[in-house]
């Protein structure tokens, strides 16, 4: 056969090894219209807030100011919180299939919205439209799916004949999955007859914002859903509140702990799913490339702002060459950069703050004496940015090794044995996330059962799926989410 020409083939250029990509962004219109300021969602209306200060939210990929929002008071939180008490008699009344019809209606107005909710979700945060339009936002829709399931089936779901809500539920989340955790906690709040105030966090507000506009599109009763957007004032407001049932916290230990502490002695159910410091294990005999690929989505996926990123690498030592060698290769093809760019892999980093805490624990791990590494890549001018960071000559005792940087960066550690591994990846105060990448199944269940991990995953990474509970260990936290364990925490058993 004549070879055919091929003249249809985009002119790729190899720069520097790689196939330069044509520039394929996504309109930064499509997140529909975002207001110049906003104030909270209580009892089914956008209310102004009692007091009068306003915080600012910026896309971290341009450093531009995308609305003003409000900081919520104690009074906010109050009104909020007698909104969601006085929907409860109603809604917890209501029989399970009929929750579930409001719930299905909300998990399609999501599918129908997606391409919108995921334009606002990576502008409000930075990470790339790739992520949010493939992730994020069809991860929200599984979700109150899955919980709008369960809503008719409670009886079965082991905790016994009718089992009861527990009230207001009273809600803080943290800024890198913003509206996923959303759906995490009140998917399976709304579908066991509980009502809830939702408090994101102050970098991310804009997605739970629009989350309201869609429960009222999808007519659920007033004041089942509340949304009061602030800050850790704001947050504490909430947690402390007389006539919350519930709290279940995403964020930061520290705050963990804190909150902890002032729910000690109340009669709240509390759940925490706090940080992490991820090992991800790589044996002699797994295969190389595709272990590579997880090592890869394990820290970079979404900038490595992930609670069970798996930010320690502990490579045996007699594939350490051949490994650190493809992943450096591999890591070399990353794309950093607009995140409303469609090849993006890597975008902003969330915060200046953000971005000074990672900064400030990699100058760390340079002091201490591991060595640096990052890929040749060019960081665009404005915005907050961090390039992909691997550490090797990584001790136990380094910072890096130890605390949870929340970044594109990657300590990489050694070991010979299985038991090493075992002994290594559970030294640490957390207790999130594993990783094991083996052709051998047997090794996999051996060291599953000696991680103290909530979360093992073999030979894949970073991987979520509604049916499947998710939760720590030690300063990990406590509480499950997902699966049949999440209805748990928002039922009286
Ligand atoms: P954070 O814990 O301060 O904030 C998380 C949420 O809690 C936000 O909504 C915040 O407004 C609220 N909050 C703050 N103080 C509060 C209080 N006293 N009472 C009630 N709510 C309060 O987290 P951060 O400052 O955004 O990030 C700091 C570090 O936390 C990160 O570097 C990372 O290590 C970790 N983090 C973990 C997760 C996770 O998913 N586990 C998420 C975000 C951050
Ligand atoms: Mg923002």
């Amino acid at each position: 056969m004549a070879k055919k020409k091929n003249t249809e083939q985009p002119a790729a250029k190899p720069a520097g090894g790689l196939f330069t990509y044509a520039p394929a962004p996504e309109s930064p219109a499509a997140a529909g219209d975002i207001a110049s300021s906003y104030g909270h969602f209580i009892g089914g209306e956008f209310v102004d807030s009692s007091g009068s200060e306003a915080l600012k939210t910026v896309n971290p990929a341009t450093e531009q100011v995308l609305a003003e929002f409000a900081r919520g008071t104690e009074e906010d939180v109050d009104r909020a919180v007698a909104a969601a008490r006085k929907a409860f008699a109603d809604w917890s009344a209501l029989p399970g299939s009929e929750r579930a019809k409001y719930l299905f209606r909300i998990a399609r107005i999501i599918q129908e919205r997606g391409r919108e909710l995921a334009v606002l979700e990576s502008i409000d945060n930075g990470k790339p439209i790739r992520e949010t339009r493939d992730f994020d936002i069809p991860t929200v829709a599984a979700w109150f799916f899955y919980y709008a399931g369960w809503a008719d089936k409670l009886d079965y779901a082991g905790f016994g004949p009718n089992p009861r809500p527990l009230g207001v539920a009273g809600q803080v989340i943290p800024w890198n999955f913003p509206l996923m955790m959303l759906a995490w906690k009140i998917a399976p709040a709304l579908a066991t007859g509980n009502t809830v105030v939702l408090k994101p966090a102050e970098t991310t507000p804009l997605t739970a914002l629009r989350f309201a506009e869609i429960c009222r599109q999808a007519g659920l009763p007033k004041g089942v859903v509340n949304i009061v957007t602030g800050d850790g004032r704001t947050g504490a407001a909430l947690t402390a509140h007389p006539d919350v049932n519930k709290v279940a916290f995403t964020g930061s230990t520290p705050v963990g702990r804190a909150i902890a502490r002032q729910l000690a002695g109340s009669r709240k159910k509390l759940s925490l799913e706090l940080g992490g410091k991820a090992a991800n294990i790589v044996f002699d005999d797994a295969p190389i490339d595709q272990a590579v690929e997880g090592i890869v989505n394990g820290i970079f996926f979404n900038q490595g702002h992930v609670c069970c990123a798996g930010s320690r690498l502990l490579v045996q030592e007699s594939v350490q060459d051949e490994v650190l060698d493809a992943l450096k290769r591999r890591m070399a093809t990353l794309r950093v950069g607009d995140p409303l760019d469609k090849n993006t892999d890597i975008g902003a980093i969330n915060s200046a703050a953000q971005l000074a805490r990672i900064t400030e624990l990699a100058e760390a791990g340079e002091a201490e004496g591991a060595d640096r590494w990052s890929p040749e890549c060019e960081l665009p001018g404005t915005g907050f940015w961090f390039k992909p960071t691997l550490f090797t000559g990584v001790s136990q005792a380094h910072r890096i090794a130890q605390e949870e940087i929340f970044g594109p960066v990657l300590s990489v550690l050694t070991f010979r044995t299985p038991a090493e591994a075992v002994e290594k990846a559970n030294n640490t105060p957390y207790g999130l996330s594993a990783g094991i990448w083996t052709e051998k199944g047997s090794r996999i269940l051996w060291m599953a059962d000696r991680l103290k991990a909530g979360v093992v995953w073999a030979n894949t990474f970073n991987k979520f799926d509604p049916t499947s509970p998710f939760g720590g260990y030690k300063e990990s936290g406590y509480g499950r989410e997902g699966g049949r364990h999440g209805l748990e925490a928002y039922l009286d058993v």
